[in-house]
């Protein structure tokens, strides 16, 4: 079987984007390893109609969506993708080899959290990076924010709109200027130099914050700012990897989602770092309709070249 397009991701990027061709009567494959990017969090927000739904909720109702317009899903993870003459072959983790004649990557990306312990426990739950996703829950809050950079300065004054208890924890953070120090100030923020020895959980909950010289500073939410690395495995093989960029790594596409890589499209977090749920899935439909648009141009040669061959 050679699919139109196999789609290499199914969270909402992959998923909206599959649902798509499926409507534009494409025959699809979803390959999905099956960890979207927010399993952790209890639900999602900013995303109309579906306010608080949880993710396993939202994929579930996505991938029926998928099967209602004929698409095929598989739960595998590709490991590796190649050129066969016209086709795209993708490769699964336990060796079986699928073809198709357009590949939409749509595999997100990971979240590498600063190396602090107890960060990785509370991800998604306290340890927030996202205003948009987690402030209304935080609003009132003791909320601390981890400095990792720069950035970090930045998400203190964002913070304080949810909260007038924000401490920033300088760690690796430079300290703020003369400027910054006064807006700091100003709007009631502490800072707080060191590092950071460890978040400290207590009975499943984020408590509070122990610096290097043993002081705990009892916090309620703890904002890091990871770093935002695209999934990019099966790409290499094909030529394409991601680029380093301010935040992390993303792989670069024009606006239609498609690649240097000739029949490679991307859409959502693999290639855009700060897509939300709503605009990843905005993003997958956007994407496969060019894609869609590109395989009938295809079509449209192959007719006009069996015609001409069959007149000669
Ligand atoms: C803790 C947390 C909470 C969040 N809360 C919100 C929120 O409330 N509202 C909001 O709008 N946004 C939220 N986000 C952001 C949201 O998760 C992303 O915007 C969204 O997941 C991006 O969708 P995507 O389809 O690009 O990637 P993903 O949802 O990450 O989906 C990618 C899929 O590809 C699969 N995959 C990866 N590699 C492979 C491979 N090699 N082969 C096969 N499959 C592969 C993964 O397993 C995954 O299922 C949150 C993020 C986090 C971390």
């Amino acid at each position: 079987m050679t699919y139109d397009v196999i789609v290499i991701g199914g969270g909402p990027a992959g998923l909206s984007g599959a649902v798509a061709l499926g409507r534009a009567l494409r025959k699809v494959l979803v390959v999905d390893a099956g960890s979207p990017r927010n399993a952790p969090a209890e639900g999602i927000h900013n995303y109309l109609t579906h306010d608080g739904i949880s993710p396993a909720r939202f994929h579930a109702a996505g991938r029926a969506e998928v099967e209602r317009y004929g698409g095929d899903l598989i739960e595998a993870t590709v490991t590796s993708a190649a050129r066969d003459g016209d086709l795209l072959t993708v490769t699964l983790a336990d060796g079986r080899t699928i073809a198709a004649r357009r590949l939409l990557v749509t595999t997100g990306l990971t979240d590498e959290l600063p190396r602090v312990p107890g960060l990785r426990e509370r991800w998604g739950r306290e340890v927030v990076h996202c205003p948009y996703c987690h402030g209304y829950e935080a609003r009132g809050r003791a909320i601390g924010v981890l400095g990792s950079s720069p950035l970090s300065l930045h998400q203190a004054l964002m913070w304080r709109q949810w909260s007038d208890d924000v401490t920033l924890f300088l760690h690796d953070a430079p300290a703020p200027d003369a400027e910054q120090a006064e807006q700091f100030a100003a709007r009631g923020i502490s800072v707080v130099p060191g590092k950071v020895a460890e978040a400290v959980v207590e009975d499943d909950r984020l408590t509070g914050v122990r610096l290097s010289d043993g002081t705990v500073v009892p916090r309620e939410v703890l904002v890091v700012a990871p770093r935002l690395t695209a999934n990019a495995e099966p790409l290499p093989s094909l030529g394409l990897t991601a680029t380093e960029n301010d935040f992390g790594t993303a792989v670069v596409a024009e606006p239609s989602g498609r690649t240097e890589v000739p029949g490679v499209w991307v859409a959502g977090n693999v290639t855009d770092q700060m897509a939300q749920v709503i605009s990843s899935a905005a993003a997958g439909l956007h994407v496969a309709a060019q894609l869609n648009m590109d395989l009938i141009m295809d079509d449209t040669a192959r007719a006009v070249a069996g015609l001409a061959a069959a007149g000669r």
